[in-house]
């Protein structure tokens, strides 16, 4: 079996590199491991490999970085931390052992050292990267680079543009170079992390900076799917999806690729493919620049629960200067960063994340009284919002026609509407409850049965 392909699309040179990320279950055993090392040898250009830390091996285990963030909580309780990271240091044992990689227990006693010193809970969260592809560089006789010699923040906590010269420069020579997923450091110095998930992010800033080929993105689905495989039952992959559509998608809850992992390599015009490990012959999902919107105007479907939404209505409110910009001051004051702001003549709605809401309700209902004097106020809690995303949707009559019709014959009551301003997503918020029902009438609605 050959795993190697022709790249178009993107940069056509033989010679320019892949870079191939590894996600957590892709990882997770020796096992797994023994697959990465076949797909990273069956093709020369696979120069950079960026691996997360171990992920689950049966749906009930434990991800060894939801092990460290406890192992930083335990320290910090000061309570005695070699209970909790002993089950992390038997997870590379385990694993070191299987691949007859040696030398890992002095690097798991440095690391335990550092955690009873007090190390940040960033750095211990880290570290489930950092021994990993330690480990993974010795077996596959590859250079180890620490993610800190590459990846920077600025003071604002964002990506420092630096990282892109930094990281190519740490990354010349021959052969074979294994990077940590997941950090950098910010502007102190110190260790920093992204958010969950975050070694998609660092493997998109290695493929912009080394001006890959294609950034290959390996895990344990064949690509995007059209919805959550937990939610539909073998949803219809996608073969091509834009930049654009995956960000709507992934922002909304398609946590195959992390949301913030296509900006680096979009600006550089470098396809992202996503693979799976467990089936490395399966096509997986190209993301592109353009194209063309083909029969099926709609690409996929995510969504996720968790929001709240404050509704404010108020006669006459589309005569009153600045409406709109208090109410959002209002928030801003309190430092709630929202989602929407649908708006009508006399009522606006503004959704946010329920956790940039929490312990500060009364306060914002209080001031929203004081401040905007409406004559209803009203916060509703536990809403899911559905995205579904498609560019041909903004050139096709009664897509939205459909999605309501679909909506309302599952008996699904729609609390919120948003036709995104790209135009191309509807969002609709339901009530947490109708939210598996709402993603399946939707799919239901708009892909035809196979066959
Ligand atoms: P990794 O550890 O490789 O980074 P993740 O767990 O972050 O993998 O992402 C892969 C998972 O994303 C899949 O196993 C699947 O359950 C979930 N997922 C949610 N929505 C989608 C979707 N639309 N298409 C594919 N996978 C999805
Ligand atoms: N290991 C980290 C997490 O579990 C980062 C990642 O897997 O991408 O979130
Ligand atoms: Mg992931």
């Amino acid at each position: 079996m050959s795993l190697l392909y022709v790249v178009d699309g993107g940069k056509q040179e033989s010679s320019a590199p892949i870079v191939a990320k590894f996600g957590g279950t892709s990882v997770a055993s020796a096992e797994q491991i023994q697959k990465l090392a076949a797909i990273v040898r069956s093709d020369p250009r696979r120069r950079y490999v960026v691996v997360s830390a171990p992920g689950k091996r049966t749906p009930d285990d434990k991800k060894v970085t939801d092990l460290l963030y406890l192992c930083s909580h335990v320290a910090h309780e000061g309570v005695d931390v070699k209970p909790t990271f002993g089950l992390i240091r038997d997870r590379y044992e385990e694993i070191a052992r299987d691949l007859g990689v040696e030398g890992m227990t002095e690097i798991l006693d440095d690391v335990e050292r550092e955690i009873i010193a007090g190390a940040t809970e960033d750095w211990i969260a880290s570290r489930g990267e950092y021994l990993h592809a330690r480990l993974i560089a010795n077996l596959l006789d590859a250079k180890f680079v620490d993610a800190g010699e590459c990846i920077r923040f600025g003071p604002d906590g964002l990506l420092d543009p630096r990282s892109y010269p930094l990281t190519n420069q740490h990354l010349q020579g021959e052969g074979l170079f294994v990077i940590p997923g997941f950090y950098g450091l910010n502007a102190e110095g110190k260790v920093k992390t992204f958010s969950r998930g975050g070694s998609d992010v660092t493997g998109a800033i290695i493929a912009r900076a080394m001006d890959a080929a294609v950034y290959e993105n390996w895990t344990d689905v064949s690509g995007l799917l059209m919805a959550d495989p937990r939610i539909i039952e073998g949803p219809r992959p996608i073969q091509e999806v834009t930049y654009r559509e995956l960000r709507e998608l992934s922002y909304m809850g398609a946590n195959v690729l992390h949301d913030e992992a296509v900006f680096p390599v979009r600006e550089a015009n470098i396809p992202i493919l996503i693979k799976n490990t467990n089936a490395p012959e399966d096509p997986g999902t190209r993301i592109v620049q353009e194209r063309e919107p083909d029969e099926n105007v709609i690409i996929g479907i995510a969504g996720k629960k968790g929001f709240t939404t404050i509704f404010v209505e108020k006669a006459l409110m589309n005569l009153e200067h600045g409406f709109g910009r208090k109410f959002l001051e209002i928030l801003d004051h309190f430092n709630i960063r929202w989602e929407h702001a649908p708006t009508s003549i006399d009522s606006m709605s503004v959704i946010c994340a329920s956790e940039e809401m929490e312990g500060k309700e009364q306060q914002v209902l209080e001031e929203i009284q004081l401040i905007l004097d409406p004559d209803r106020v009203d916060m509703l809690h536990d809403l899911a919002l559905i995205a579904t995303v498609g560019i041909g949707m903004a050139h096709q009559v009664g897509i939205a026609g459909r999605l309501f019709a679909a909506l309302a014959e599952a008996g699904i009551n729609v609390r919120m509407i948003n036709q995104g301003a790209s135009e191309i997503n509807i969002i609709v918020g339901v009530e947490a409850p109708d939210f598996e029902p709402a993603v399946r009438a939707i799919y239901k609605a708009f892909v035809k049965e196979e066959g």
